[in-house]
């Protein structure tokens, strides 16, 4: 296990870190940086994902580096940002 600093994992943009204030009721991530729109919980995961690669000082490649293929992180993503919008339509 790793531990990792939670400070602003859902404000920086963890393709290019630019950071940006957003009230928590806003839940999509529109980066002012570089225009990358993402779910705001999957760019947090990404930023923690990324400072714990960091952290635990892992030789992966281009894993989680920011411009990383996001192919190799896919997997273990990909459905929730459909689920989230089903979640909301049917509050
Ligand atoms: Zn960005």
């Amino acid at each position: 296990m790793v531990r990792v600093d939670p400070r602003h994992t859902s404000t920086d943009c963890h393709a290019c870190g630019h950071r940006q204030d957003m009230p928590l009721d806003v839940r999509e991530f529109a980066c002012g940086g570089c225009g990358l729109v993402t779910d705001r919980d999957v760019n947090a995961a990404r930023n923690i994902l990324q400072r714990g690669i960091a952290l635990a000082g892992w030789d992966i490649g281009s894993l989680g580096r920011p411009g990383a293929s996001e192919s190799v992180l896919e997997p273990h993503v990909a459905g929730l940002p459909g689920q989230d919008a089903e979640r909301y339509a049917a509050d």
